[in-house]
C-alpha cells in the first residue's frame, strides 16, 4: 500500500472486503513456515530480569516451533551503548543457557543496508525526502495538532522539486488503519491519520531505530517478534513502514511489563537489578531464576515447577496474561530451593565458594574449607533456597574456635546450662562412629535422663557450636562439624 490512495469501489465491494482491503494487517502464519524469534536488547545497561524474561519467551516459542531464535544488539544509539552492557548482556544470557542459533547481531554494522532500504523505500513511493526545515516542521506539528491528527509534510506527495537543502527521509505514513493482530493483546487497531510521516533515515543518513528494527527483523527472516508491552506503539508504525518496502510484517506478541512486590512498575526502588545481582549477590541458580521468570505472565494451567526445557514443550502465547506479572521473591526463592535440591553437589559447592570469596570478606576461611563445604553440600541444600544461604550456612562449621558468641548465644550459656553441657560431652565422646542420627538419639536420651525437655539443652548446645550462626539440626550441625571439633566446641565453654 505504501500511502498510495485507495480507491475502492464501493458499490462492487463487499463491506467486510472492503475493511480488509483498507487494512495494513500483519501477515498471519501459514502451517509450514519456519518460525525465527529474536531478542533485540539495547545495551545501555545490564540485563534486567524483564528483559531476561522477553529472551526467555522467544526462546521458548522459538524451541516449541522447533524454529530459531536469534539475538540482535541494537547498539545504534553510540552515545547511550557500552561495551560493558553489551558483555553483562552476553553474560546474563549465557548464565541462564539461552543459546542462540546464530551469533548475535549488531545493529550498528547494518547502517548501510538501513539506508539502501529507505532508499529503495522511496523508488517504491512509501518514503520520500523532506526538505521541511526544523522550524516548518514545528508549525506543521502545531498544525497537526490543531487538528487532532499526526504530523504530515508536504514533500510526502512528491510534487515539490528537489533542492540542494539538506533533507531526511520520511515514512509516507498510511491513510488507512493499521491493525496489529497481536498474539497477546488481541487486534489493536491504530488510525493512520495518528501515524506521522516519521523519520527513517536523518539528514546526516543515519537511521532511526524505526527504521533500524524493521529492516533487521525483515532480514533476519523474523516471523514473531516477542517484547514488553512498551512497544505496542512501535508495533503500528513499524507495521507501516513494512507497508512501504512490501514486506510482510511479523506477528507480534507484546507482553505485559514485570511489576514489583507492590504492583507498581519495576523500578531502582525495588532493586530493580541485573541478572548478574540474582546470581551473585542474591545466589539465585540460572535454571531456578528462568524457571521462575517463564511463569511471570504466563502459565501452563497447572503449578507444577518446569524447567525452561519442559515449559518450551508446551510454551504457548494464548497462555500469556495481559495483565502486568507481580514479582514475588518468596515465590523465585521457592522456585530456587526446588532447583537447588536437586543441583550436583561438586557444582553447589564450587558455586558457594565463589560466593563467599565475593561477598564475606571478613570471614577468615581455613586451609580445609573446599572439603568441609563439600561434605556439608548434601544436608544443607536440603535446607537452602540460595547459594547465599548456603554460604551463611556454611559459616558455623568454617569458623575457626574459640567462637565469637553473639548477644543469643551468650545468654543462653547460662552457668546452668554450661555445666549441663558438661555432663552431655562425656556422652558425645563415647560416639566413635559420630553419625548425625546417632547424635540426635543421644541428645534425646540426655535430656531424658536429666528430666528436662528439649528446649533445656537446644538453644545452649546451639550456641556453643554455632556461636548463633545459622546451622542445621543438631545432630547434622554436629556430625558437620566432626567429632574433634564439636567436643572442643563444647569443652570451650566450660
Ligand atoms: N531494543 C529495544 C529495547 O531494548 C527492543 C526492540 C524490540 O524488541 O523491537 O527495548
Amino acid at each position: 500500500m505504501g500511502g498510495e490512495a485507495h480507491q475502492p469501489d464501493a458499490g462492487l465491494l463487499h463491506k467486510r472486503d472492503e475493511i480488509a482491503s483498507l487494512m495494513l494487517t500483519t501477515r498471519s502464519m501459514s502451517s509450514g513456515q519456519h518460525v525465527v524469534t529474536r531478542f533485540a536488547p539495547s545495551p545501555t545497561g545490564f540485563l534486567h530480569i524483564g528483559g531476561a524474561r522477553t529472551a526467555l519467551f522467544n526462546w521458548m516459542f522459538a524451541r516449541r516451533h522447533g524454529g530459531k531464535y536469534l539475538l540482535r544488539i541494537e547498539d545504534t544509539d553510540r552515545a547511550r551503548s557500552t561495551q560493558e552492557a553489551i558483555d553483562a548482556i552476553l553474560a546474563g544470557l549465557a548464565w541462564l543457557g539461552l543459546d542462540t542459533d546464530e551469533p548475535p547481531l549488531f545493529q550498528s554494522t547494518r547502517a548501510a543496508r538501513h539506508q539502501q532500504a529507505a532508499h529503495e523505500m522511496i523508488k517504491r513511493g512509501g518514503a520520500f525526502r523532506c526538505y521541511a526545515t526544523d522550524a516548518e516542521v514545528e508549525a506543521l506539528r502545531n498544525e497537526a495538532r490543531a487538528e487532532g491528527r499526526a504530523m504530515r509534510s508536504p514533500y510526502r506527495s512528491g510534487d515539490i522539486p528537489a533542492t540542494d537543502r539538506p533533507f531526511v527521509v520520511r515514512l509516507k505514513a498510511p491513510d488507512d488503519d493499521v491493525v496489529n493482530s497481536d498474539l497477546v493483546q488481541g487486534d489493536v487497531r491504530i488510525r493512520g491519520r495518528d501515524i506521522d510521516d516519521l523519520i527513517l533515515l536523518r539528514s546526516d543518513g543515519t537511521p532511526t531505530y524505526m527504521l533500524a528494527v524493521v529492516v533487521d527483523d525483515h532480514d533476519m527472516g523474523v516471523t514473531h517478534v516477542i517484547r514488553g508491552d512498551d512497544h505496542l506503539t512501535n508495533a503500528a508504525r513499524q507495521i507501516a513502514i513494512y507497508s512501504a518496502a512490501g514486506w510482510d510484517a511479523p506477528r507480534f506478541a507484546h507482553i505485559p511489563l514485570i511489576h514489583g512486590p507492590d504492583g507498581a512498575k519495576l523500578s531502582k526502588r525495588h532493586g530493580a537489578l541485573g541478572v548478574e545481582a540474582y546470581r551473585d549477590e542474591m545466589g539465585y541458580l540460572p535454571e531456578g531464576l528462568a524457571a521462575y521468570l517463564i511463569r511471570l505472565g504466563w502459565s501452563p494451567g497447572h503449578d507444577d515447577i518446569l524447567s525452561k526445557e519442559e515449559a518450551a514443550e508446551v510454551f504457548d502465547l494464548s497462555r500469556v496474561v495481559k495483565a502486568p506479572a507481580r514479582l514475588d521473591f518468596n515465590k523465585l526463592a521457592n522456585v530456587n530451593a526446588h532447583f537447588l535440591k536437586r543441583a550436583d553437589d561438586a557444582r553447589l559447592a564450587g558455586l558457594t565458594r565463589d560466593f563467599i570469596a565475593a561477598n564475606k570478606p571478613d570471614w577468615t576461611i581455613p586451609p580445609a574449607a573446599p572439603e568441609k563445604i563439600r561434605a556439608a553440600i548434601p544436608i544443607l541444600k536440603q535446607r537452602s533456597k540460595t547459594i547465599a544461604e548456603l554460604a551463611e550456612m556454611s559459616f558455623f562449621f568454617l569458623a575457626s574456635r574459640p567462637l565469637q558468641l553473639d548477644a543469643a548465644a551468650q545468654k543462653a550459656l547460662t552457668g546452668e546450662a554450661r555445666a549441663r553441657l558438661q555432663r552431655l560431652h562425656p556422652r558425645l565422646q563415647a560416639h566413635a562412629a559420630w553419625d548425625a542420627s546417632a547424635l540426635a538419639a543421644e541428645l534425646k536420651d540426655f535430656v531424658a535422663a536429666e528430666g528436662v525437655g528439649m528446649g533445656q539443652l537446644g538453644p545452649p548446645l546451639r550456641a556453643a557450636l554455632s556461636g548463633g550462626a545459622p546451622a542445621p539440626d543438631l545432630g547434622q550441625a554436629l556430625a558437620l562439624l566432626g567429632r574433634e571439633e564439636a567436643l572442643a566446641r563444647l569443652e570451650d565453654q566450660f
